[in-house]
């Protein structure tokens, strides 16, 4: 290319400059970001009750908290399960975790039970972290988990409204008895040496087909993120205040709140659950300045601007950061007409390459509508043509490869996934069809995996598919994503009925609804005669997804 970022063999460079990795090979996330230099005071805010952490009590409950899982026998290579919302603990139980060297394991709240326990069998936690609301979701699981309560001060009954399991102290008992008893001989003086290749946290995501896996990710993927947040956030100034309205769940979330901007000493303010007027209520109270979200946000926020902007007092807001799925040129342009004063800046990524791809880091970059961004710090790329593998030049739409420091280890315990997924040099697929422009954008055209993305949560249509063929009545099924300007995409459902079953659409609906959690529902339903396959069996959703699309636009 032109401009030297794509050589001969069509690989394409990031143009921004390389982060700097530490070299020091024992080194584990939690010591890298508390040892970054930082001059913040206050780290977290609960949007709703207005407790604070500041920088300073954060690491003393971080150490606390590693002392008393310590004391329990948490061992480096042991995993916890995180079950919460959002919330200012959130944080500190993941990085007091993955300071020990054990792995933190976290979970959408909004699963159903079964689906938890699927996860639970799976990554097999020895430990788990809940809120006494969530505990119930912890009780279909057949191993028999210890339980330790974020949101409570006491220990009440053993095994109290708990199937399996048992209350074994509470976040607050862990935070305090340390406090108490001073750290000199505790915490992290007691761990096991950990080498940035272990393992620090397992995030479950459906990848490019299938069923939902462990993505593995090392300290040394987690501090590449971290650098490159820090080196995108460009935080210098010190008075910036974000909202996390994001879930800490996905890697969205963990990697820009409870890790990234730790490191910056921001000011983060937590809202538990996505709420509109909660969310503006925080901006303005608090003075948000920056203000990451999903596109659903986004397309809300414009379609009541005139109504916000007369209630609330958004003047300290100055970016808005979007990601986790597409946002589309009329969605960007409307939101630039009703919030001139805000810039909007774009992210892509996957969990696989623990939340970093391409980003769009100023005004000027993003007024390029409709991309990505350019590839992120010390990212490659690749543009592959999904039929004859071969790498494209500029222009050229395939799909989009990656390479660099935050790719995932692998997936857990599958090592079919794995090879599907990553290659020997360590090429990341990853299912979008993109091109890169001469300039270095990414820009995102389709996707060709089979997840669906519902407000930015993954829906992996195979598991859906697999539910449905559960029913006595239902042959065939194939899941595909129907598009809708509010939420993205949602699950829609073809069927297949038994000879004479004369199932209705809504049979269907309630079926699967009762069984997953509300984001998986199905919300739109057909039904066919049999469902199109190649000739190896795999399900032709390219034809469906245009036979819906085209049959609903002439509707
Ligand atoms: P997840 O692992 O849940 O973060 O999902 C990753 C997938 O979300 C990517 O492979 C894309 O399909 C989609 N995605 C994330 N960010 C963007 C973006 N900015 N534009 C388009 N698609 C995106």
């Amino acid at each position: 290319g032109r401009s030297g970022f794509c050589n001969s063999s069509s690989t394409f460079y990031s143009k921004r400059k390389p982060i700097p990795l530490p070299h020091n090979d024992s080194l584990d996330i939690t010591t890298f970001i508390s040892s970054q230099a930082h001059r913040g005071t206050v780290a977290f805010i609960d949007g709703s009750t207005g407790r604070q952490l500041t920088y300073a009590q954060l690491w003393r409950a971080v150490r606390s908290v590693a002392s008393s899982l310590s004391d329990m026998g948490i061992r480096k290579g042991h995993v916890v399960l995180l079950l919460s919302p959002n919330s200012i603990f959130f944080p500190v139980v993941c990085l007091a975790v993955m300071s020990l060297g054990a792995i933190i394991t976290t979970t959408n709240p909004l699963n159903t039970t079964a689906e938890i326990a699927k996860q639970i069998a799976d990554s097999k936690p020895v430990l788990a972290f809940t809120t006494r609301q969530l505990i119930s979701k912890l009780g279909g699981s057949t191993t028999d988990l210890s339980i330790v309560l974020i949101d409570d001060d006491e220990i009440r009954a053993p095994n109290h409204g708990t199937g399996n399991g048992k209350i074994v102290s509470t976040l607050g008992q862990m935070m305090v008895t340390k406090e108490r008893h001073g750290s000199s001989n505790g915490g992290l003086n007691l761990k096991e040496e950990i080498n940035q290749d272990d393992t620090a946290t397992l995030l479950y995501s459906s990848g490019t087909t299938g069923a939902s896996k462990g993505v593995v990710s090392s300290h040394k993927n987690l501090i590449a993120m971290v650098r490159v947040v820090l080196s995108r956030f460009n935080l210098d100034d010190g008075e910036d205040t974000f909202l996390c309205t994001v879930p800490m769940f996905h890697i969205y979330g963990l990697a820009v709140f409870a890790t990234g901007l730790l490191a910056s000493g921001s000011t983060i303010v937590v809202l538990s659950k996505f709420e509109m007027h909660d969310m503006l209520r925080a901006i303005q109270k608090h003075r948000v300045t920056y203000l990451p979200l999903v596109p659903p946000i986004l397309v809300a926020l414009i379609n009541a601007a005139d109504q916000i902007k007369a209630k609330y007092n958004l003047s300290s807001l100055r970016r808005v950061l979007s990601g986790g799925a597409p946002l589309s040129r009329e969605v960007i342009e409307g939101f630039v007409e009703k919030y001139p004063t805000v810039t909007i800046l774009q992210g892509y990524g996957l969990t696989e390459s623990t939340g970093v791809g391409a980003s769009t880091d100023n005004l000027e970059e993003s007024r390029r509508y409709g991309t990505a961004g350019l590839l992120s710090a010390s990212m490659a790329a690749k543009i592959v043509d999904p039929d004859s593998g071969k790498a494209l030049a500029v222009n050229q739409t395939g799909e989009l490869w990656l390479k660099g420091p935050t790719i995932m280890k692998e997936y857990f315990s599958n090592a079919e996934a794995t090879a599907a997924t990553l290659d020997a040099q360590g090429w990341l697929r990853t299912g979008d069809l993109c091109y890169v422009d001469e300039d270095g954008f990414i820009f995102v055209v389709d996707r060709l995996k089979e997840l669906i993305k519902y407000k930015g949560y993954q829906v992996p249509p195979a598991e859906l598919e697999a539910l449905l063929l559960t029913h006595p009545q239902i042959v065939d099924a194939a899941v595909i994503p129907f598009p809708d300007e509010k939420v993205g995409q949602y699950p829609m459902a073809y069927v297949v009925r038994k000879a004479g079953s004369n199932l209705s659409e809504k049979d269907v609906m309630e079926f699967v609804g009762k069984q997953v959690a509300p984001y998986k529902k199905i919300r739109r339903v057909a039904f066919i005669a049999s469902v199109p396959k190649n000739p190896s069996g795999k399900i032709l959703r390219k034809d469906l997804i245009q036979l819906a699309t085209s049959s609903s636009s002439s509707k």
